[in-house]
């Protein structure tokens, strides 16, 4: 049998399971909140055309319209001032193989839950390597925080001197982007950046160093908690807009099963 024959009696007896790491996309999900000097992101809307009446008898559907950046969604290199040379830095230009990879789950429930402002840190990742082993390149690392079950304002968790969430330090993700040579990054929380990320140097680091290097972010995530720690794949390919900077996205994993 074939590679893909296998995966598919996998998948059509339980040996594989697709999980669903995206958000529905609803005008009540939060999106960045920038300073209010800057441009801002726009929420999800949704309008009815027409639901099988005079406006179209037979059919129903909507115009939509957000932010390249709203829900959960993909950030291309060229999002960030640091990739806007990068070749083939637009959501459109992207080599499709590389949203289909194998993806690394590191898990910082405990350490967020305890601290809103948790750091993701060379000596976070060194542990989570002492377990189960060095990052391979070209994988996806995606943050696990749990941060996807806050609902309203506890998400954004906006305060007085903005936004308290966790994400990784310079030192952390320079190590998975030129240490391990990652794919791409991705967390539960709004950005691949801590609430606090432009207090550091680089500010941004995530955005700053990933998309400097070539590589991808993806964030707002959900269900990290259903993956395992590695072994499993990650098909996470944005929408085709010419020049696009990122795109809400449906981010699905293949992860072993009952019958694995
Ligand atoms: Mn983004």
């Amino acid at each position: 049998m074939s590679v893909l024959d296998q995966l598919a009696t996998a998948l059509a007896t339980g040996g594989v399971r697709v999980v669903d790491l995206t958000h529905t996309l609803d005008p009540d999900f939060p999106v960045i909140v920038l300073p209010p000097e800057f441009g801002q992101c726009a929420r999800f809307r949704m309008e009815e055309v027409s639901a099988y009446d005079h406006r179209g008898p037979a059919w129903k559907w909507h115009n939509i319209s957000m932010s390249e950046h709203t829900g959960t969604h993909f950030d291309a290199p060229v999002h960030w001032v640091s990739g806007r040379d990068v070749p083939n830095g637009h959501v459109d230009e992207i080599d499709p193989a590389a949203f289909v990879g194998p993806v690394c789950v590191i898990d910082c429930s405990e350490g967020a839950a305890r601290d809103e402002d948790f750091e993701l840190t060379p000596a976070v990742i060194e542990t989570w390597e002492a377990a189960h082993g060095r990052i391979p390149e070209g994988t996806w690392v995606l943050m696990r925080t749990d941060w996807s079950k806050r609902r309203g304002a506890d998400y954004l968790n906006m305060r007085e001197d903005g936004a308290h969430s966790p994400g990784p330090t310079p030192e952390g993700i320079r190590l998975l982007v030129e240490g391990r040579g990652i794919r791409g990054f991705g967390t539960e929380t709004v950005g691949t950046d801590a609430g606090q990320g432009a207090h550091y140097t680089p500010p941004y680091p995530a955005h700053y160093i990933l998309h400097g290097a070539g590589r991808y972010g993806l964030q707002c995530l959900s269900n990290l908690d259903q993956l395992p720690p590695t072994g499993a794949i990650l098909i996470a390919p944005p929408l085709k807009i010419r020049h696009g900077t990122g795109s809400p996205l449906r981010v699905l994993a293949l992860v072993p099963g009952e019958g694995a």
